[in-house]
């Protein structure tokens, strides 16, 4: 009677919070081969990855702690660091009504 599949979700931890969820519920910046960072939405990009909770509250956070810089070694670009404060990193540049 064991109908209990064993889902294996890949978790990931947020690099602010903390908290492990599964890896879709995070948004993944990567540190691409050339040293390059960049937000990755796909989570498929090449390179070294640091998580964030996806719902956006803990980012400010993660820019205030230098939560990725120290993740990933890198210093944040300007762009990346000020969407992430805007809890706009996964925004593709569409329109947001006022
Ligand atoms: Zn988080």
């Amino acid at each position: 009677m064991s109908a209990q599949r064993a889902v294996r979700l890949p978790l990931r931890t947020c690099v602010a919070c903390r908290t492990t969820r599964p890896k879709g519920e995070l948004v993944r910046i990567v540190r691409a081969p050339d040293g390059k960072v960049t937000l990755d939405p796909t989570g498929r990009a090449a390179g070294r990855g640091a998580y964030l909770c996806s719902d956006g509250a803990c980012w400010p956070t993660a820019i205030k702690k230098s939560a990725i810089e120290r993740a990933l070694s890198v210093t944040l670009p300007p762009d990346i660091r000020s969407r992430l404060e805007q809890g706009q990193a996964l925004a593709g540049g569409g329109s947001s009504g006022s």
